[in-house]
């Protein structure tokens, strides 16, 4: 396949930032112009009278028709936008967009499971809609390298082979649990670089560069026949990256000026929250200033493994203060490495040790940079609080610095490994003793500046729980975007823009879909329910033998409990649950009833009825009848 790179706006420069700060291997800007550039201009502003915000400006010289355009002038393909997941929930990101009848698949995230989720590894997307039309899917474009993002490519590509788009270092992230499914085969991978259009199946697609909590994230616009559809992707505004690169305002007011943005999706993670969210550097500023009064303590930084700018920043503080940096936990290891390759993180070779070797250095001159900032059971930071690492023992005078907010449902578990690690007695700094943390997503005031610099004709709100969306909604209204012009969309739902503005147009299978060790798809809500009655309340079985010639029962019914306790009694509480049992098999039997299912409906409600009003609890009763 052989992608044309397409010039950017035509006389709108060349779509890269324009801050002169250097970009550590980021992509070179857009080609110069090419005379192919007028035809396009052309097509362009054809595109723009169609959106709102630029009608006014159209100065409606163009005799061009729009690009992708089959039905008569003035009416224009209608672009269907159906979402997977994310829209609900924060995890599982997918989308697609469709033009022309063929899909672009923007993203492809799991989500880690809730606690009401027992025995759950993942969860994923409801792929029947992708599988069902697969035929038609052009291309996967990734955002960026987060799980939420990319690690359900793995189980789509089991599917149908796809090719696949993102920045280098999104690929190389998202390629980990592809290689390890061994589907990396039924995938072609395809970099695009900073500012980069090009096309991908029915519509070109622009990368446009915004700062985010892992390296190289863009933001796309999607250049359809109803105009430019842009994503922001997981983004924030931060004006001082550590890595000069920032989110590129510049090329979406350009954007927005010529030919308009007709539709925005944007991330809603931090609705709710008023202001901005600090740049990245100022954690910089945090670690350098603890480093700088402990300076003959041992340091352990935990962070999320793919947080290259934070882990960028503390081997800064770290070799600042004339201490050696070394990695623990294999994610760590293995990202600190393909990041030092790609360019995107500095750590001199010497100023590298191996963890093997840190018990022989002066605590003072040591650095740990460690994964388990979720407190995960299995990671190097929880082996750590329990004394169970294979390299080093934890000693009093150390300090453990957690650069991580917990994600929703993972504060229990980062609590019990914080405990663990003052009974050490190592002092702990996490985000809320210092400002060791920022987040990755835009607050309110990034997010209104972003709706201001867009203008868009349309918006619908994504990344995010329903009162995330809800929230970014208001911020919307709050700034004139109303009435038809927003839209709540939730899992499953598609949208339809056409020339006459943004519709419902259906919905498609948009649940859970669960992973469970090597089974995917197999585990419904009724398992799920049975394994959380389980696992709360146990399980009471009653078997019993039943001769049918004779019309009763054989023996004395067994009663064997799992999980179910009750203290005192016990045994009188059995016997009587073994009559009971009894008796209901024999009333049921005398009244005719010979059928498994009338006997077993018997035993389980005669069962549950005496242990509900003895214990007050509800454990799963399961009757075992056996019939002779
Ligand atoms: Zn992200
Ligand atoms: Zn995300």
């Amino acid at each position: 396949m052989k992608n044309e790179r397409r010039t950017s706006e035509p006389g709108k420069g060349t779509g890269s930032t324009k801050d002169g700060a250097p970009r550590k291997g980021s992509g070179n800007a857009l080609p110069k112009e090419s005379g192919k550039a007028q035809a396009k201009a052309q097509a362009n502003k054809a595109e723009a009278k169609r959106s709102h915000s630029a009608a006014a400006k159209a100065s409606g010289t163009t005799s061009a028709k729009g690009w992708g355009t089959t039905a008569g002038a003035g009416s224009h393909d209608a672009v269907r936008i159906v979402f997977l997941g994310g829209l609900g929930e924060i995890g599982r990101n997918c989308a697609c967009i469709e033009v022309n009848g063929r899909i672009l698949v923007l993203d492809v995230g799991i989500m880690f499971p809730d606690p009401d989720m027992p025995g759950v590894d993942l969860v994923l997307p409801d792929f029947t809609y992708l599988r069902e039309n697969a035929d038609r899917v052009d291309g996967v474009i990734l955002t960026h390298g987060h799980e939420d993002h990319t690690g359900g490519l793995a189980y789509l590509l089991r599917d149908f082979p796809v090719p696949v788009y993102g920045s280098e270092l999104t690929l190389a992230l998202a390629r980990n649990r592809v290689d390890e499914a061994g589907m990396a085969d039924r995938a072609q991978f395809i970099p695009v670089r900073d500012g980069e259009r090009r096309r991908i199946g029915p519509c070109d697609v622009e990368f446009i560069p915004v700062t985010h909590s892992v390296p190289h994230a863009f933001a796309t616009a999607f250049h359809t026949p109803q105009g430019i559809i842009l994503h922001s992707g997981d983004f924030k505004i931060d004006l001082h990256p550590v890595d000069g690169r920032r989110t590129d305002l510049a090329r979406m007011g350009a954007l927005a000026s010529d030919p308009g943005i007709r539709l925005l999706l944007a991330d809603s993670t931090n609705a709710e929250e008023p202001g901005f969210t600090p740049s990245e550097s100022t954690v910089g500023a945090t670690l350098e200033r603890v480093f700088l009064a402990r300076p003959d303590q041992r340091f352990i930084v935990t962070c999320f493994a793919s947080h290259i700018h934070r882990v960028q920043q503390v081997a800064d503080a770290a070799i600042a203060e004339g201490r050696l940096v070394a990695t623990l936990g294999l994610s760590m290891k293995k990202n600190v490495t393909l990041a030092r390759r790609l360019g995107l993180l500095e750590i001199p070779d010497d100023s590298l040790v191996d963890i093997e070797d840190i018990d022989d250095l002066d605590p003072g001159r040591v650095c740990v940079i460690s994964t388990g900032s979720q407190g995960e059971p299995m990671s190097a930071l929880s082996r750590l609080a329990a004394g169970e690492n294979r390299f080093f023992q934890l000693q009093e005078n150390d300090v453990v610095v957690i650069s991580a907010h917990p994600i929703p449902g993972n504060e229990w578990s980062v609590g019990r490994v914080i405990d663990s690690l003052y009974r050490r007695g190592v002092e702990v700094i996490h985000s809320g003793v210092d400002a060791v943390h920022v987040s990755g997503h835009a607050r309110q005031g990034e997010l209104a500046m972003l709706m201001s610099v867009t203008r868009p004709e349309f918006f619908i709100p994504v990344h995010g729980e329903y009162r995330h969306m809800a929230n970014h909604i208001r911020l919307a209204e709050s700034m004139g975007i109303t009435g038809d012009r927003v839209l709540l969309c939730e899992d499953g739902d598609a949208v339809r823009l056409d020339d006459s503005g943004l519709h419902r147009d259906g919905t498609v299978p948009g649940g859970y879909l669960f992973v469970d060790g090597s089974s995917v798809g197999d585990i419904g809500h009724g398992v799920l329910r049975d394994r959380m009655v389980l696992a709360e309340e146990g399980v009471v079985m009653a078997v019993a033998t039943v001769d049918l010639k004779q019309g009763e029962v054989v023996g004395t019914p067994q009663i064997v409990t799992r999980g179910w306790a009750y203290d005192h009694d016990t045994e009188v509480l059995l016997d009587e649950a073994r009559a009971e049992v009894t008796k209901a098999l024999e009333h049921a039997l005398s009244n005719g009833s010979h059928d498994h299912e009338t006997l077993n409906r018997a035993a389980r409600k005669a069962l549950g009825r005496l242990v509900g009003d003895r214990t007050r609890q509800r454990p799963m009763i399961v009757p075992v009848i056996v019939t002779v």
